[in-house]
Formats: structure tokens, sequence, C-alpha cells
């Protein structure tokens, strides 16, 4: 009997799409990041990165610029990270999914949150990072983008970090 749906995606492609649509609603388009925190295939938690709460976002009062970085947002992971601990809800023993490998600074609060796992899409260079996740024994995976129908193409825009 043929079949013309699209594959049902797996576990993970379901969860990185997630991802990359929470990453959509990015306020600064240097890097527009989501990340997800998921524990036994629920969602506990989603983030993106934006300046926090009530104050002005980059796409309204443009970039804070230190050091090459805009410092005006809070990072995805740890938007992430902090809805956790403004709901009350448990991380630890969870993964989270991102679109890019985190930052030294995400990496620590990901180790401290108890986050065993992280899938992440897109690189970024940060080897401090990949080496403190290594040293916490939080095992970090390159998400493998599927040459098929379960990762939209017009999504994967969103990684412009290579
Ligand atoms: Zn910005
Ligand atoms: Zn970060």
């Amino acid at each position: 009997m043929a079949d013309s749906s699209p594959a049902r995606p797996l576990w993970d492609a379901y969860f990185m799409d997630i991802t990359l649509q929470v990453a959509r609603r990015s306020t600064c388009e240097r890097a527009r990041v989501g990340a997800l925190i998921v524990k036994d295939k629920r969602i506990l938690t989603t983030g993106y990165n934006g300046a926090p709460a009530g104050l002005p976002h980059c796409d309204e009062s443009g970039h804070l610029m230190i050091g090459g970085h805009c410092v005006r947002t809070l990072h995805a992971e740890q938007n992430a990270i902090i809805q956790a601990a403004l709901h009350g809800v448990s991380v630890a023993g969870g993964t989270m999914y991102v679109t890019h490998q985190p930052c030294l600074t995400c990496a620590k609060m990901i180790i401290n949150a108890g986050i065993r796992k992280v899938i992440y899409a897109g690189h970024y260079p940060d080897e401090n990072a990949v080496a403190f996740l290594s040293q916490a024994g939080v095992e970090l995976e390159r998400y493998p983008f599927p040459a098929d129908e379960t990762t939209p193409a017009d999504q994967t825009d969103v990684i412009s970090l290579e």
C-alpha cells in the first residue's frame, strides 16, 4: 500500500524542529538561537535569546556591543534554565536541544542545572565550553540534519554560525 505522507519524525528531529521554531522568536538578529529542555520525552521549558523581561530589545534599541559581542541579551540556554527556576521545574537529568553549540557561560549553567546531554545543530567556536562540558560528564552531540522531509529546509536559515 502506497503511503505518500512524510515520514514520522524521530524524537530528535521532532525536538530539533521545535527548537528551530523557538529560535525564530529571538530579538537579536546577530544570532537567532533557540533552546529546549526535555526530560522523558516531555518539553519542560523553552528559551530564545533576547533582552531581560520588560527591557528594550535589540530590534528596538539596537545592539549593545562590548568586545565584539552583543551583551543586551540573555542567551537561549540561560532563558530556558531561568524559565525552569521561575516555574519551579527541575531540569536535572534533562537533555537540552539548542540551535548552536553553547558558549562557556551557558555551558557552566547547563552543568550546574544538572542537564546531562546537549544536542546542538550548528557549531559555535568555543573550545572551553566543549572542554567544560566534557570534564563535567555532560554529553555533547551534534544533531545530524537529515537530508529529507523531517526538517524543513527553510528552518535551517536560523543556523547562521558555522
Ligand atoms: Zn543584539
Ligand atoms: Zn551562551
